[in-house]
């Protein structure tokens, strides 16, 4: 299979931007790229495929590198809550949920992330109640429908309330099962390839989730079968807090007493930093998803993000679980953190393609995919989006990197994985839009309805 991209505006994030160039798709990688139009590809006859990419600015596909899809089915609670103050309100609420709810929520999500240029996304599942259904079969099915890459990371809490932490001992599980299950969950799914579709992390959800115990399994038994390792740090000043409390030191030196830094670690949030925190995030190559509206929804802080990219701390974007970010199109989040970042240090804080930067090369770095995604590079996965940035209000802005990241997020032409279709003209191309729509919908009534059944919808605080 071949695929043409022509008359294209290319922002490769590696290399100059060419203003009008083309694009050669070879199978599910790029072949060639460059300026003008394409020379005859060899032993070609033509490329029975061809895009006329006029108007459009063709970038590497986002990279999504937090989530929490199953709270696609929970969004628009607790609303004035802090991060704390949420948990408790909604954990009792998703110990309701089962495999439908989970894959109906994916499904929504995953297609909400490819409609907004999302090519590769991670989420972070780490509720397993029992006796409800292989959730985290039903994510990774999703992912299979909708066609984009999926990193899922397979989470764990095992520190209820009756052990000093946040969450009540009916969402968490023991160590021994959480071990026994994450190792299977990576033996069953996990592919090393090139142009895999499918790897797997290993998760434990947090500080005042998770045991000492459970963290150091857990990296034991990722090193051990070489998958990543991902966690809530930093988020809020509640978990500083907890944490000096409970363990007698601050989130990130918490995590390197328990061999938590490193090259195969990224982590949520990393918005309450030290610098000498920074320092040891970027000493060890320890990545850092960046989640803007959600640090904004939940009051948590500003990430200091243009230090850490100052001081080669990798920092990817993330839109965090739909219950904590509404709605939130990945591509807004380059818009949000740029802000964010300008709003605390000024108007040299992020430049648009630093933005862009982050939200793919970035994001691929944090999931070790640095080599295969996250850039527009001949031997590349052919992971791209195609922006219209010609609209009549959107052409009236000198520099399409410039609309991209300043403005409303433009329509899409295209979203490529791997060379396949997956958004066309603004609709998904793999299922249908409506249905994917309808199925994110369906497991909000029946989360709601499974979480009424036990008498847990009716807290005045899930509402305010
Ligand atoms: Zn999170």
């Amino acid at each position: 299979m071949s695929l043409l991209i022509e008359n294209v505006h290319i922002a490769p994030v590696a290399g100059p931007e060419i203003q009008s160039g083309y694009i050669r798709i070879e199978g599910d990688r790029i072949a060639e790229l460059g300026p003008g139009p394409a020379p005859a590809a060899p032993g070609a006859a033509g490329h029975s495929n061809r895009i006329d990419g006029t108007g459009c600015l063709a970038t590497p596909g986002l990279v999504n590198t937090h989530h929490h899809l199953y709270q696609w089915a929970s969004q628009g609670l607790a609303q004035d809550a802090t991060l704390f103050e949420w948990l408790v309100a909604l954990y009792q609420v998703w110990a309701a949920m089962d495999a439908e709810v989970v894959n109906g929520a994916a499904t929504a999500g995953l297609g909400w992330l490819a409609l907004s240029g999302c090519t590769t996304s991670s989420d972070h599942h780490y509720i397993f109640p029992k006796g409800r259904g292989d959730l985290f079969a039903a994510e990774i099915e999703a992912a299979r429908e909708v066609g984009i890459r999926f990193h899922p990371a397979r989470g764990s809490m095992d520190r209820g309330e009756s052990q000093g932490g946040l969450p009540p001992d009916v969402v968490v599980e023991e160590l021994a099962e959480i071990l026994a299950a994450t190792s299977e969950a990576v033996d069953a799914y996990h592919d090393p390839s090139f142009s895999s579709m499918l790897r797997i992390a290993v998760a434990p959800c947090s500080p005042f989730s998770s045991s000492a115990e459970l963290m150091t399994e857990s990296a034991a038994l990722a090193r051990d079968k070489g998958v990543r390792l991902h966690t809530h740090v930093a988020e809020t000043s509640d978990e500083d807090e907890h944490c000096l409390a409970r363990f007698g030191l601050r989130p990130v030196d918490y995590m390197e007493k328990l061999g938590w830094l490193g090259p195969d670690v990224w982590f949520a949030h990393s918005v309450h930093l030290s610098d000498d925190d920074i320092g040891k995030l970027a000493a060890t190559g320890t990545g850092s998803a960046h989640c803007p509206s959600s640090n904004g929804r939940l009051g948590a802080g500003i990430a200091r993000v243009s230090e850490m990219l100052r001081r080669g701390a990798n920092v990817g974007l993330g839109v965090d679980g739909s219950a904590s970010s509404e709605l939130t199109p990945l591509v807004g989040e380059l818009r949000q953190a740029l802000l964010f970042q300008r709003a605390r240090y000024g108007p040299q804080a992020l430049t648009a393609r630093q933005a862009l930067e982050i939200a793919t090369l970035g994001g691929a770095r944090n999931l070790g995919r640095e080599h295969e995604l996250g850039t527009l590079e001949p031997g590349k996965l052919a992971d791209l989006a195609l922006w219209r940035v010609d609209g009549p209000f959107t052409s009236a802005v000198a520099d399409p990197v410039c609309a991209l990241v300043f403005g409303p997020p433009p329509p899409l032409a295209r979203v490529l994985v791997g060379g396949r279709v997956v958004v066309e003209d603004g609709e998904l191309r793999t299922v249908p839009q409506d249905a994917a729509g309808r199925a994110g919908a369906e497991a909000h009534r029946r989360l709601m309805r499974l979480a009424d059944e036990r008498g847990l919808t009716a807290a005045k605080e899930l509402h305010h």
